[in-house]
């Protein structure tokens, strides 16, 4: 709900990231309460900072606290389309291997987690993720060991304790090795029972109103981890719920070699079979896609959340993102499991993007602002909010982050957005998730860093002891 609080924020540059495109060097933004209520160059407008209503509104907030954001760089919050927040707690763990062998050397630590180390973990996360101008997590989590307690309320308190807005999932997994999957057996569920807990989830955690601070999806692992069943009933479960579906796609060759010889198919041929393509579907990776997956998505309004580091950590390859996006397809960034992306910021792979769709696509393939773009609308987009988040136009949620580029880094750089998109991550000195201060002049306001990195650093080391 609003609160009776208008910021005034002047000086910025301000990326809108809006259709256009609008950039204003030394911009305004008003807020009030969650929402923004102008948005332009120059100084604010003298209603604004007269307190009087906004143009439209019955009445003003009581207070306005008007932000002198002369240095800084003023985006939309960022939206992380995929993560695994548990896997804070598994950092630094086979860091030679390609996904299925790392896969293999990490379940039977997966298969210890609890409520509780989840809770510290994701906690962990999620500050870092806050840190670097994240404000909306979408965490893809299926490890579900028995008598684990209530994983998912773990996960949703940290995002509380944080302050960022949760897209959760009820992942799952019900292929185990002796069937033919990748997982061993003790680390998976069956298919009833993913298919129960994944309603259950849902009915306990999902918010569908436009200002919700969490929302919840039903997200099977990938493939080479749940069976066709469960797929086919989840995409029917998620449908008649109204909630997304999220899984991984065709993020390795060997991926793509398992469906092949499984399924004589594709993944992407394979998730479509199944009612797995649609623009209420997103998907982990979509690195090896061909041509037909590529029309397929962008007919379908299918998404994908790229996440550059992890594809670049575990070698499975680069996304073709430049053709996704022209054949109309949705597309986020994300940072993906912290298992596969130490360093779990978001803003920097920004620049991550930028620097690897240039390997495949050339140095005009792939623009500073196209990763800005995927970074925040982009991401909306895939996570179905765009209508509410993912840029910074009037009517929209005040999810906002204030850069500082007044620094050395930054001393004259030609074009602000390159800070991000190019140059070192700038420091944050503000995050605003529904116009409610997140982080506050570079450190968390809801949080004490210092007791989240010790309760992970604990959560880890009990976890590695159960191993
Ligand atoms: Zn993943």
């Amino acid at each position: 709900m609003t609160t009776a609080v208008r910021r005034v924020f002047e000086g910025a540059y301000v990326a809108t990231v809006d259709t256009a495109g609008h950039e204003f060097d030394g911009g305004h933004v008003v807020v009030d309460g969650s929402r923004i209520v102008a948005v332009g160059a120059g100084p604010a407008p003298v209603w604004a900072v007269d307190g009087l209503a906004a143009p439209g509104a019955a009445f003003a907030p009581s207070v306005t606290t008007r932000i002198d954001a002369r240095g800084h760089l003023l985006t939309p919050g960022l939206v992380n389309t995929h993560h695994h927040l548990y896997q804070w707690l598994t950092r630094g763990i086979a860091q030679d291997s390609i996904l299925f062998d790392w896969l293999v050397a990490l379940y039977p630590t997966w298969a210890r987690i609890d409520e509780d180390l989840v809770e510290a973990g994701a906690a962990a996360a999620m500050a870092v993720l806050a840190r670097s101008g994240c404000t909306t997590v979408a965490d893809h989590h299926y490890v579900f060991p028995q008598g684990s307690g209530d994983i998912l309320g773990g996960i949703v308190r940290s995002a509380d304790t944080v302050g960022v807005r949760l897209h959760g999932t009820r992942g799952s997994m019900d292929l185990g090795r002796s069937q033919g999957g990748l997982p061993p057996d003790f680390a998976v569920e069956t298919t009833a029972a993913a298919l129960e807990a994944s309603a259950a989830a849902v009915e306990k955690y999902h918010d569908p109103s436009a200002d919700a601070r969490v929302q919840i999806a039903i997200a099977p692992c990938s493939p080479f981890s749940v069976t066709a069943d469960l797929l086919r009933e989840a995409a029917i479960l998620g449908r008649s719920l109204g909630v997304r579906l999220h899984t991984h796609g065709s993020e390795t060759i060997e991926e793509d070699a398992f469906c092949h010889e499984r399924f004589g198919k594709t993944p992407t041929q394979y998730l479509d079979d199944l009612g797995w393509l649609g623009d209420d579907v997103w998907m982990a990776h979509s690195v090896h896609l061909d041509e037909h997956a590529i029309a397929r998505f962008g007919a379908t309004g299918t998404g994908t959340a790229h996440c550059p580091s992890s594809n670049a950590r575990l070698a499975a390859g680069i996304a073709p993102i430049p053709q996704l996006l022209a054949a109309g397809a949705p597309v986020g960034l994300g940072v993906d499991g912290s298992a596969s992306n130490e360093s779990g910021q978001l803003g920097t792979e920004i620049r991550q993007a930028v620097l690897m769709n240039r390997l495949r696509a050339g140095a005009d393939g792939f623009s500073v602002r196209d990763g800005l773009r995927i970074a925040t609308l982009g991401g909306a987009r895939v996570l179905g909010r765009d209508a509410d988040l993912g840029s910074i136009e009037v009517g929209k949620l005040a999810d906002l982050a204030l850069w500082r580029i007044d620094g050395v880094e930054f001393a004259g750089l030609a074009d602000p957005v390159a800070a991000l998109g190019l140059a070192a991550m700038p420091p944050l000195t503000a995050l605003y998730v529904g116009g409610d201060p997140v982080v506050d002049e570079g450190s968390l306001t809801r949080a004490d860093e210092r007791t989240l990195a010790a309760d992970a650093a604990r959560a880890s080391a009990t976890l590695r002891a159960r191993a």
